[in-house]
């Protein structure tokens, strides 16, 4: 047989993780040197070579989309589709276990998954029922309390409280927020994780079972890995079973959310694995790699490495300042457009940058020059308002006693059910330990509601059952079709709110019964026994954001720092450097967030293969405010001669995209020379005028805070002496 194709294009280090024999596999290596390659080329190697059953082997990485990418190449070596093999993000891969023993760890079959924003909607319910101040227990806060704890595999019993106030109160809201879950059968996403590390810990005949099964364990991206993920692999490999975890320490940037860089070091003493290092880069061109290289050794604390590359050296890195974030947002859709008009592919082109709310102007002059996007993370699909509104039914359809669905639309659309009904339908199933729904059917047989909010009630429960009716024996679409239909949804949103908004919505509900047409239940999910509406509800709950848009579409990407790990793009534009944003302002105090977001800011340049952008705005609007910034200091800390500034000579004002010249002279009644005062950088001269009207800028020297280019129509000077 001929097996050579698994083996062409390594070189000899990563021959050997790919090849080797016996023991653990540790594969330590930068950004670009295909620690990826070797995971996805050693599972081929095992099935083809080794004869290892598909169904053996386990492979864990960090994205849904990742995991669709793994399986493809795979598949492509190997000529046919594996069937059975394990590939996908832990949360994946433990939803999938606990379908198949929701019994054994004391779940009901149709148990949901709640996403962050369910989550939130709950704590604030709880915290509200409890009577407790919201001020002293914000909701985000306890939320990530709750999770910080099972992250870390703590019940409401494991914590440790030293008073009987605030703390005690806090341990008090995560166990009545458990109970909740419970009794509605709701698992979020850390409780996936912790549920399974519970049966595998507490069942030894299960755990025996999987770590039988699963003679190979492969992990991609280590170095982002919680507490219980590596307790979980430590379950799942046992004594016996082989794994490769590959890694790059300096690519750790979920500390903030759980994450443990030290699961390297433990991972190494646990297991003693072989290690392997990876030191050729086949990415980046040699400036971008330089680049990327000179920024991270500002980090102290690395295990350090040594990347290079035989790439060409490449074109500079671009640096542009905009005057503003629609400026910035007009010259990077420019280059795109540029891009594409010399025959490169729309989705050949990044944008990332460190929040979710910086697309939003990248979407619009994409929208505005006719350009297909695709935005990850955001206010994804799944999380739109309609599309979880016709969510929640589908949702109650499946499992009446679902009490988030039945909290979430007994009211949408408005049908006369006030807030006072819902308490004590909330009152009625606390006292008898009921769900929702059956607090609802209860008080309405009983007569328990005044006539109106009977009525109305009745009638929402009435709807519910005609829907799980008419849905009994229908496809999953038709299932959307009729839920929309029904519920008169669309109407109930034109009726509120302005004719764009609810097209909008209409078009996005439509979107929804395609996504269900589309569906393909997973062939594993197919084997558990789910039914195709409990794999697309989960499905959707776990990949939201992934079925966006038109998958198959050639179109821009726009993502955060953060979901652009392990991806790369000929063309990569990093956008909204500037100091407060990227480094983010809660990270600048504290020296390990810094680090942490120099590490996000290595991630982001190492995405691109032929071309960097960087770009950051000297003004930008946030909750209605101008803030003006000086660049991020990542960029300083790039040699200058990697860079070619993009500045002056040229500027494309946001109205028409042309470019303007820019007469000097005098502007808002301040001319060169004049003094200033301005609020925050205090005294000042004025050294230059750029640009007319609401594009007027101003460079003025501060005495205080040096020369700054300043928005004329924001910068509220005051003329002095
Ligand atoms: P990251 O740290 O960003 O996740 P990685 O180490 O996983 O990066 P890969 O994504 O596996 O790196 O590889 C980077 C690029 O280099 C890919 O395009 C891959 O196909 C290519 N590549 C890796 N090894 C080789 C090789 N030996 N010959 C040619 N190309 C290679
Ligand atoms: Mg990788």
């Amino acid at each position: 047989m001929d097996v050579s194709h698994l083996l062409d294009e390594l070189n000899d280090a990563q021959r050997q993780a790919v090849t080797a024999e016996d023991g653990h596999l540790l594969v330590l290596a930068g950004a670009g040197s295909g620690k990826t390659r070797v995971l996805v080329h050693r599972i081929a190697w095992l099935i083809q070579v080794h004869h290892v059953s598909p169904m053996g082997v386990l492979a864990v990485t960090f994205t849904n989309k990742a995991a669709g990418e793994m399986r493809g190449r795979i598949g492509r070596l190997l000529d046919l589709r594996p069937e059975g093999l394990w590939i996908g993000t832990f949360h994946g891969i433990c939803h999938r276990l606990l379908r198949m023993h929701a019994a054994e760890v004391g779940l009901p079959d149709t148990f949901q998954i709640l996403d962050s924003e369910d989550q939130y909607r709950l704590v604030r319910r709880v915290i509200r029922d409890m009577e407790l101040d919201e001020g002293e227990h914000p909701p985000r806060q306890v939320q990530g309390f709750i999770n910080q704890h099972k992250d870390e595999g703590r019940r409401p019993e494991h914590i440790e409280h030293f008073d009987r106030g605030f703390q005690a109160r806090q341990v008090d809201i995560y166990r009545r927020y458990q109970e909740y879950c419970e009794r509605s059968g709701l698992v979020d996403f850390a409780e996936l994780l912790l549920r399974t590390v519970e049966l595998l810990r507490d069942h030894p005949e299960r755990r025996a079972h999987y770590q039988s099964r699963f003679g190979h364990i492969l992990v991609d991206e280590f170095q982002d890995t919680n507490t219980l993920q590596y307790a979980l692999v430590r379950l799942l490999a046992g004594n016996a079973n082989r794994l490769l975890v590959v890694g790059d320490d300096d690519q750790s940037i979920y500390g903030w959310r759980g994450a443990r860089v030290e699961n390297v070091a433990h991972f190494d003493r646990d297991f003693r694995p072989e290690i392997i290092r990876l030191e050729q880069n086949y990415r980046s061109t040699r400036t971008i790699l330089e680049a990327a290289n000179r920024v991270i050794d500002h980090n102290d604390d690395r295990m350090g490495k040594n990347l290079w590359t035989e790439g060409e050296q490449g074109e500079p890195i671009r640096l542009f300042a905009a005057f503003n974030a629609e400026e910035e947002a007009e010259f990077v859709i420019a280059r795109i457009q540029e891009w594409i008009a010399q025959g490169g592919r729309p989705s050949d082109c990044a944008v990332l940058y460190r929040s979710n709310a910086q697309s939003r102007l990248f979407e619009q002059v994409l929208l505005r020059e006719d350009i297909p996007y695709r935005v990850y993370g955001g206010l994804r699909f799944f999380e739109r308002a309609e599309i979880k509104d016709a969510m929640a039914y589908l949702r109650l359809l499946h499992n009446p006693h679902d009490d988030t669905a039945f909290e979430r639309v007994i009211n949408v659309p408005a049908r006369g059910i006030g807030e006072r009904t819902v308490a004590q339908i909330r009152a009625h199933a606390g006292s008898h330990a009921q769900s929702l729904g059956q607090a609802a059917t209860e008080l309405v047989a009983q007569g328990g509601l005044s006539a109106r909010a009977g009525n109305a009630v009745r009638g929402f429960l009435q709807l519910i059952d005609a829907l799980i009716e008419a849905t009994e024996a229908a496809s999953l679409a038709e299932a959307a079709g009729a839920v929309i239909r029904q519920t008169e949804l669309v109407a109930w949103y034109q009726s509120r709110e302005p004719a764009d908004r609810a097209e909008a919505r209409e078009e996005n509900l439509a979107e929804l019964v395609r996504a269900a047409d589309s569906f393909h239940q997973p062939f594993e999910d197919e084997q558990a026994g789910l039914s195709p509406m409990a794999s697309f509800l989960s499905q959707a709950a776990l990949e939201a954001g992934e079925h966006q848009g038109e998958r198959w579409q050639d179109c821009v990407q726009l993502m955060t720092l953060h979901s652009a790990k392990g991806l790369e793009f000929p063309l990569v534009f990093l956008a909204g450097m500037e100091e407060g944003l990227f480094p983010h302002q809660r990270s600048i105090e504290e020296p390990g967030r810094l680090a942490e977001e120099r590490r996000l800011c290595y991630v982001g340049m190492t995405r691109a293969m032929q071309c960097l952008y960087i770009t950051h705005a000297e003004s930008r609007q946030t909750y209605g405010q101008t803030n003006f910034s000086r660049p991020s200091r990542f960029v300083a800390e790039i040699p200058d001669s990697l860079i070619e500034s993009i500045r002056s000579g040229f500027r494309v004002t946001p109205a028409t995209g042309r470019t303007d010249s820019h007469p000097q002279g005098e502007a808002g009644g301040l001319s060169l020379g004049c003094g200033v005062r301005h609020a925050r950088f205090g005294l000042g001269t004025v050294v230059s005028l750029e640009g007319q009207g609401p594009n007027a800028r101003i460079q003025v020297n501060f005495e205080q805070a040096g020369s700054k280019w300043l928005v004329l129509a924001y910068a509220n000077l005051e003329r002095v002496g």
